[in-house]
């Protein structure tokens, strides 16, 4: 029975790697085919494996599957080829994933809390194999990357989310919680569907949501002390409340407003090299005023505050289209939401982005409204025309969503865009030259953010934090990238990225007097030798 209990402990099970000794001692005699392999020799076959299933989500299940069954075997493949990995476990196949989730369900993996469970979320968060959980990434489904509500189904993404904290930072697999609390779906969609696995009820919203969170908020504080708690995929009605109350009672974030800000402000800083602009001299017009473009522009504010501006200064060089069309004061229609006030300009009412490029002549443009294609030929080529080199970066996710395509982006303005995006493009060939446009993706950021904290035991996740990520990540864009048309390092340097990252969010909790763990004499070697790497421990 021991033997048995080995197989299906996924991070502890080495399959056929399991030696003669181990077979012999633990009694696995039997249980496996005679010929031992190594890990590497295990890669190579699980490669082969993956490489022949025909369409991506057929990968995304293997991979799943893998997961399951041999954790070690799963990150070095992951790590070793995260190039391939990344649009598999995460955008865009996790897009399709999620809307497929109840059919492609094969095991559980975290926990799923609903609603109907309020006053046992302790007893339920109990019933996790595991007591030392430090990193919980939880959503509630309702907007799931730019797909929308999607309920349960929404679980792919804490799971895909906690797989690249493990990848791309090392934080241990054992310590990794995804969480998804469902509250109902607003999606007929998936209520009429008979075999749909969340409640089968509208979203429950109002004092009895906000109830359930608070006693989930208080649960994770009794049963995971050292948790460090990522929102993630919340509805803006409820992402930035919930931030705004939750920051300073448990240590937490919101990757959607605050990593998302990160990665974008990174871009720009790289941007920068190419253009010879600098933050003081932007004016941005963001499309989509949600949690990304607001908290894109407060970190920009920031920044530029830092650089010399005042804070209205600053306030002024942010411009937002939503879907109502410029966001100004005194704006008819339906009140302004919280988040889009301090960008409320004076200025007159202007309907479309194409208008509002016209009247403002940004030097970037910044899609987050999961509009496909709403960065047509017209505009973007005025953006040309208006700019040496115009920023534009299509950050809306998965790949389908994207505001335009990186080669439109580079054909209509012959290749002098600074280009990124949320999901990942192919290189485009322009004549002689070929672009290699830069992944804006947020897992640049959150890893190392997440490690840094844990490692020093952080009390609170600060938005300076992550403006000390934006500069350390834009750092590590090199002369080579840039010549590519990159504004990010390429994605095989994730985990020093995540290191380097980690090292100098520590320091910022130290100065900000937010560190509980003592400083090391030497941080960086203290956090490298912390991070999970996918090898096998002798067993015996
Ligand atoms: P959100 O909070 O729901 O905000 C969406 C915004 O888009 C809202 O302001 C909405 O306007 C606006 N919008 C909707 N339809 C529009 C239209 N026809 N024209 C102009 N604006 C319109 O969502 P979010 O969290 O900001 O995410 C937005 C997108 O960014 C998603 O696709 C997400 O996947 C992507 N994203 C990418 C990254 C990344 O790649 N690094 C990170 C985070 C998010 P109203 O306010 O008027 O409703
Ligand atoms: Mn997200």
């Amino acid at each position: 029975p021991r033997g048995m209990s080995l197989l299906t402990d996924a991070l502890r099970n080495k399959g056929t790697a399991f030696s003669e000794a181990e077979r012999d001692a633990l009694g696995l005699r039997g249980l496996l085919p005679p010929r031992v392999f190594t890990l590497e020799e295990q890669k190579q076959r699980a490669l082969g494996n993956l490489r022949r299933k025909p369409t991506n989500l057929e990968k995304y299940i293997y991979l799943t599957t893998l997961q399951t069954r041999n954790e070690t075997l799963f990150y070095r493949v992951l790590q070793d080829h995260i190039e391939e990995m990344m649009p598999l476990v995460y955008t865009p196949t996790v897009g399709q994933a999620c809307l497929e989730y109840g059919s492609i369900f094969r095991r559980p993996r975290g926990l799923f809390i609903s609603i109907r469970e309020r006053g046992r979320i302790a007893e339920i968060l109990r019933h996790w194999p595991i007591a030392d959980v430090r990193m919980i990434v939880v959503t509630d489904g309702e907007r799931i990357l730019g797909l929308g509500d999607l309920g349960a189904l929404g679980m792919g993404i804490p799971v895909g989310k906690l797989s690249l904290y493990t990848a791309c930072a090392g934080v241990h697999p054992g310590y990794c919680l995804p969480i998804t609390l469902d509250v109902g779906t607003d999606n007929d969609t998936l209520r009429n569907d008979p075999f749909y696995i969340g409640l089968n009820q509208k979203r429950v919203r109002g004092p009895e949501y906000d109830e359930f969170l608070d006693e989930f908020v208080a649960a994770v504080k009794t049963v995971f002390p050292r948790a460090l708690l990522q929102w993630e995929d919340f509805g803006n009605t409820n992402a930035f409340r919930l931030l705004a109350s939750n920051r300073s009672k448990i240590c937490s974030f919101n990757d959607d407003i605050q990593g998302t800000a990160s990665v974008a402000l990174a871009g720009l800083l790289g941007a920068h090299r190419i253009t010879g602009g600098s933050i003081e001299k932007q004016r941005i017009l963001f499309l989509g005023a949600g949690e990304a473009g607001t908290g894109i522009a407060d970190l920009f504010v920031t920044a530029a505050m830092d650089a010399g501006l005042t804070e209205a200064q600053a306030r002024a060089c942010c411009w937002f289209v939503d879907s109502e069309g410029l966001v100004v004061k005194n704006r008819k229609g339906r009140p302004l939401a919280h988040h889009k006030i301090p960008y409320a300009h004076d200025h007159a009412p202007i309907a479309t982005l194409a208008e509002a490029v016209e009247a403002l002549k940004p030097t970037a443009l910044i899609g987050v409204s999961s509009q496909a294609r709403a960065f047509t030929e017209p505009i973007v080529r005025r953006m040309a025309a208006l700019n040496k080199h115009p920023v534009i970066f299509a950050l809306s996710n998965p790949t389908a969503k994207a505001e335009c395509t990186a080669e439109e982006a580079y054909q209509w303005t012959d290749g002098r865009v600074v280009f990124a995006s949320g999901s990942p493009f192919d290189p485009v060939k322009l004549g002689e030259r070929t672009f290699v446009p830069g992944q804006g993706n947020n897992v640049y950021i959150f890893p190392g953010v997440g490690l840094g904290a844990l490692a020093c035991g952080a009390t609170e996740v600060t938005d300076r934090m992550f403006l000390t990520a934006a500069r350390t990540l834009a750092s590590m864009v090199g002369e080579e990238d840039l010549a590519k048309g990159r504004v990010y390092p390429a994605l095989t340097r994730i985990r020093a990225v995540s290191l380097a990252i980690a090292v100098e969010v520590a320091k910022e909790a130290h100065k900000e007097g937010l560190a509980t763990l003592p400083k090391p004499a030497d941080l960086e070697a203290d956090i490298r030798q912390s991070m999970f790497e996918p090898v096998y421990q002798d067993c015996l």
